[in-house]
């Protein structure tokens, strides 16, 4: 039986104290949602001011994306995972699309990330996920199947225990157009075969595949009947703790 997971994607949005109101906004809205881990993401300056005060309760911390490097260094502008840690995360996400489209993280840099943040103790959500006009050349799951192959490679039996992927189709984040839960369970369904021809039908059957890309208190539900659909990733709807809320509280 695979737990859902609810993560909220804050992207570049809100100072430290606005963060900080959301969070306690956030706390009691979702304190008896034991069908689905909570995951927020701050922005880096936030991170240990809202871990700390979400210390004990059921949502967890991540950063939204972390260092390649593992150990501290020379690294001018780089967060290192183990300070994400440090800082009283449990969650990093790596290889967003707007990582991948602004600040060219590409499918290696996506793979170190991933190293980095299992090395750090800490879970690492995945996301994978094409561009318009890929799907529109037919070549959707071609580009998915290579992203899952990189970010996963070099990984162990016991790593994969914290991995969650994201599968997030670009022409959906931030558009407001969501892919249908037929679309996304297609994907999903594909994503889950890669992983077991990868490593194991167990370790498959395990694994956490959120869908990302719009949506919204009044989407989730449907897409979350979907067999393979284990969760969201949630952009713009989660920066409001009652609409974040109300996807989280889908039952
Ligand atoms: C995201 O940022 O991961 C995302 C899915 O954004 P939105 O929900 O706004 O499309």
């Amino acid at each position: 039986m695979r737990k859902p997971v609810i993560a909220g994607n804050w992207k570049m949005f809100k100072t430290v104290g606005d963060s900080v109101a959301t969070a306690v906004a956030l706390k009691p809205l979702v304190a008896n949602a034991n069908h689905c881990e909570i995951v927020i993401t701050p922005v880096f300056t936030a991170l240990k001011s809202v871990a700390d005060r979400l210390e004990g309760s059921n949502i967890k911390v991540a950063a939204q994306n972390c260092a390649a490097e593992q150990r501290e260094g020379a690294f001018t502008g780089e967060v290192a995972a183990f300070m994400i840690r440090d800082a009283g995360c449990s969650h990093v996400i790596v290889g967003h699309s707007e990582r991948r489209q602004y600040y060219s993280d590409s499918d290696e840099v996506v793979s170190r990330k991933t190293h980095a943040g299992l090395a750090a103790g800490l879970t690492v959500i995945v996301c994978v996920g094409e561009t318009l006009e890929q799907r529109d050349q037919g070549s959707a799951e071609r580009v998915v199947r290579e992203q899952l192959v990189w970010g996963l490679t070099g990984l162990t039996a016991s790593d994969l225990d914290r991995i969650i992927v994201a599968y997030e189709p670009v022409w959906a984040i931030g558009t407001g157009r969501t892919a249908t839960p037929e679309q996304a369970q297609e994907m999903h369904a594909f994503i889950r075969r890669v992983f077991a021809e990868g490593h194991s039908e167990a370790a498959a059957n395990a694994l956490r595949i959120l869908y990302g890309g719009s949506v919204k208190p009044d989407n989730i539900a449907g897409l979350m009947r979907k067999a393979d659909i284990d969760g969201a990733l949630v952009g713009g709807a989660s920066l409001n703790a009652e609409s974040f809320a109300q996807i989280v509280n889908y039952k």
